[in-house]
């Protein structure tokens, strides 16, 4: 059966463990030692590292990667149903090796790096021996990458790289960073002299590159091939966000739920308020909409490629900011003032939907690629009117039937009627 929306016996055993495994022990993790999953503090390590081995012990570790590029290779459908339930939980993508911006530079070199480039950066970032950040969006503008100016000078044996980034998440505690230069991607090691991280913002960095030196072969894929790689990286970054967020509005949406179940007001619980009825309703709509077009679109990547998914992989990431603004929206204001406190995930989660409409890339921009590649498919009509202007094909179909109207006055009327739009019951 081609259209089939079950999940095989042995990957729902594997999804159904790491259900488990995530409220058990991650979720007491987070909620005792924020943080822990991603320090290099020993003790964090000594309660984190142990998690990581049983998702290694269990085949789950890496999953984005396909088999080729050196991970399980268990595709994107398995890993959107996987992250279906890893996005509940803020170190779960950690916990399992599959946390950006780690996974988009992985999967970067894994494309495009050299035997010795892997050994040297892409396998002790899969076992988070170091961890990477991505410099591409720069002060003057991030949607538009011909604004970019950040540039390396070839000298001798070494590249010599000038420029300044903006936003680049965890650029402070990374040990290399993959540099977006208008002549090539470069992996620079963060020590290297002239990086300079300014003071804030304090999660996503601004960075100075002022006469850094890297080695030549810190080239990345080819000369000029820049764009090329980014849109390899971003392509699955934006996807992932996307899976996501499913995990993140299906909370909202339980949190929703349990809450208009369980208080009153005017003399009926919640849940019997149409509006309240209302708001469910929507929700539950959205959520499986936002559902089937992530596992579409990772069917499709497992069928072709990302690149060939482009359209839908950035409808994807502005649909996954739309739900997730209007769903962890309807949540909070159904939980009233305790919606609008931290005690709950809601007010975060909230705060986070203009954010996911920004990282990767602003919707405007997604929108604008779908609108183009979907008008790929369509052509201009000839003529005056459209191609469903309505007189114009029934003159045409008319042409279908001309011996049996040219011979029958009964059927002849009623095609005239019918032309005229006066068709009454016959
Ligand atoms: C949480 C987060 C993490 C990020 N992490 C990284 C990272 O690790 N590395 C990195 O390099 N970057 C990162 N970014 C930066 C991100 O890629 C940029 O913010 C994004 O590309 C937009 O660029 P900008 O902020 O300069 O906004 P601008 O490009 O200035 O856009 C601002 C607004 O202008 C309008 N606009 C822009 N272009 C168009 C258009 N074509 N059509 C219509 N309207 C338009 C939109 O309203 C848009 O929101 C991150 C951003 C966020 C929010």
């Amino acid at each position: 059966m081609a259209w089939d929306f079950s999940t095989e016996p042995e990957f729902q055993a594997q999804l159904d463990w790491v259900d488990e495994f995530c409220r058990t022990e991650v979720e007491p993790l987070d909620l005792v030692f924020p943080g822990a999953a991603y320090s290099r503090n020993p003790k964090a390590k000594a309660l984190a590292d142990p998690l990581k081995q049983q998702v290694k012990d269990r085949g789950l570790w890496a999953l984005f990667l396909d088999r080729d590029l050196g991970g399980p290779g268990f595709g994107q459908l398995k890993l959107a149903l996987l992250n279906e339930i890893l996005g509940r939980y803020r170190s779960a993508p950690v916990v399992f090796g599959t946390a950006a911006p780690d996974t988009g530079n992985m999967e970067m070199l894994a494309a495009y790096g050299t035997d010795q480039q892997k050994r040297r950066w892409l396998y002790p970032l899969m076992n988070q021996e170091i961890f990477s950040a991505y410099s591409m969006t720069e002060p003057q503008g991030g949607s538009d990458p011909s604004l970019f100016s950040t540039r390396a000078t070839r000298d001798g044996d070494e590249w010599v790289i000038n420029g300044e980034k903006w936003f680049t998440s965890a650029g402070a505690h990374a040990d290399i960073i993959f540099v977006m230069c208008v002549n090539g991607m470069f992996v620079v090691p963060r020590q290297t002299a002239g990086v300079e991280i300014a003071e804030f913002p304090a999660l996503h960095n601004h960075i100075r590159y002022t006469n850094v030196r890297v080695p030549a072969d810190h080239l990345l894929g080819p000369e000029d091939g820049a764009k090329v790689l980014a849109q390899r990286r971003l392509g699955g970054g934006r996807i992932h966000h996307a899976m996501r967020t499913v995990a993140q509005v299906k909370l909202a949406f339980d949190i929703m739920c349990e809450r208009v179940l369980s208080r009153e007001s005017h003399g009926k619980v919640i849940a019997e308020h149409q509006m309240v009825q209302e708001a469910i309703a929507d929700s539950y709509a959205e959520i499986n909409m936002l559902r089937l077009l992530v596992l579409w679109t990772a069917w499709t990547i497992d069928n072709s490629s990302t690149r060939e998914s482009r359209t839908q992989i950035a409808a994807c990431k502005y649909t996954c900011a739309k739900v997730l603004r209007e769903v962890s929206y309807r949540a909070l204001h159904i939980m009233g003032s305790l919606g609008t406190t931290d005690l709950t995930p809601l007010q975060a989660m909230w705060a986070a939907a203009p954010t996911m409409a920004i990282a990767d890339g602003v919707d405007e921009v997604h929108k604008v690629t779908v609108a183009r590649n979907v008008l790929k498919g369509y052509q201009p009509h000839p003529g005056l009117w459209p191609t469903e202007y309505l007189p114009a094909k029934r003159e045409e179909a008319r042409k279908k039937y001309a011996d049996l109207i040219a011979a029958d006055p009964d059927l002849a009327a009623w095609a005239d009627a019918a032309a005229r739009g006066r068709l009454g019951r016959r």
